[in-house]
């Protein structure tokens, strides 16, 4: 395995042709965007997009995203309607990825034997340099291992694919640490699959309405969600977490007093005292950058519980609670009772 470093801004050619080099034979490597590090492989390449999904441990029906350098080249991957070409040609490059019908060029493993094709062209030189070099396609979903935090640095690449990988380019943290937005532009209107950094109220302004489905706030059904850890997890650290939806210094004042060891994962000025204080940042661009980190950095605390606050669903609040959720295992309190019961040992 090679751990290659280089300036994001103005990547290293020696850097990106090692990469290229590693793609053309059916490897795979690891690279930042400007969302999260992805591991990509060749997207034509059957060999290269398997020992993708052996790397990160995914499940084998869930596609990859297929990155691409221009409108053109996506329109060699799958069908992009008439109306949207203007549109992408304004919205790309950008943390926005739709799902087109697929033309069946890329390889079967990477769409997992749909019909559609998710494709987008990330808004960062070092992967736009490897396509470029390429002149094809890559496909890739974020390189770590399934279920855990996305990485936005190449140390959380080898925290969990240390030797899986052939290449890991080391291009500083991620611009923006939440995952692409994802639209289906197969429905009208589109429907949202996952809330990311381009804001579904930004989105309206190129697409029209969006429908925003409750799976893509990450409620997999409203009435269940006070339930603890009833649903799938991802993006999960390792340590309880729950999401306080009433007053932050009470959740955690009430746990201490009955022996409970807490971390508080701060955001936008709401923090209180505790074991362990994770300060994820002050306003919501901070907090959606620093939030992968936290929660794998809550891992290392030892404590028994981890409390955050809910934010508000507006804007990139709607991807930070999607990520939430899904890393509480819908553990969520609005008031001690539900606190309580959220608690581990409880359940
Ligand atoms: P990741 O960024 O690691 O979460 O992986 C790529 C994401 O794209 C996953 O959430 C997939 O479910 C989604 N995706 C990829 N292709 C498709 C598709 N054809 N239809 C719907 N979602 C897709
Ligand atoms: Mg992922």
């Amino acid at each position: 395995m090679l751990l290659l470093r280089t300036d994001p801004l103005a990547p290293d050619r020696d850097v990106i042709r090692v990469a290229v080099d590693a793609l053309r034979r059916d490897g795979i490597v690891a690279a930042p965007t400007e969302t999260v590090y992805g591991l990509f492989t060749h997207a034509q390449s059957d060999e290269g997009c398997a020992k993708v999904f052996k790397a990160k441990g995914r499940p084998p029906d869930n596609p990859l995203i297929v990155h691409v350098n221009s409108v053109e080249m996506a329109e060699t991957v799958g069908y992009i309607p008439d109306e949207l070409v203007d549109v992408l040609r304004r919205v790309w490059p950008g943390p926005i990825t739709v799902v087109v019908r697929s033309r069946g060029v890329v390889s079967r493993c990477v769409t997992a034997g749909l019909d559609t094709v998710a494709v987008r062209a990330p808004a960062h030189p070092i992967p736009l340099a490897i396509i470029r070099e390429l002149e094809a396609p890559i496909a890739g979903p974020s390189a770590n291992k399934a279920g855990r935090p996305s990485p936005t640095t190449a140390a959380h690449v080898v925290e969990d694919l240390d030797g899986e990988v052939d290449v890991i380019i080391d291009g500083g943290p991620t611009f923006l640490g939440v995952e692409s937005t994802i639209i289906d532009v197969t429905k009208k209107p589109p429907v949202l699959l996952r809330p990311g950094p381009f804001t579904v109220e930004e989105l309206e302004k190129y697409f029209g309405h969006i429908e925003v489905p409750p799976v893509a706030r990450g409620l997999a059904e409203a009435d269940v969600a006070l339930a603890p850890g009833m649903k799938y997890r991802h993006y999960a650290p390792s340590t309880p977490l729950i999401i306080i939806h009433f007053d932050l210094k009470e959740a955690a004042k009430d746990l201490k007093t009955r022996g409970v060891r807490v971390a508080v994962l701060c955001a936008m000025g709401r923090c209180a005292d505790a074991d362990a204080v994770i300060q994820m940042g002050a306003d919501l661009y901070e907090v959606a950058k620093n939030l992968y980190k936290s929660l794998r950095d809550l891992d290392r605390l030892g404590v028994d519980v981890g409390l955050v606050p809910a934010i508000e669903e507006m804007g990139l609040g709607l991807a930070v609670m999607n990520r939430l959720r899904k890393a509480a295992g819908h553990r969520e309190a609005r008031n001690i009772q539900d606190l309580l019961r959220a608690l581990p040992n409880k359940q």
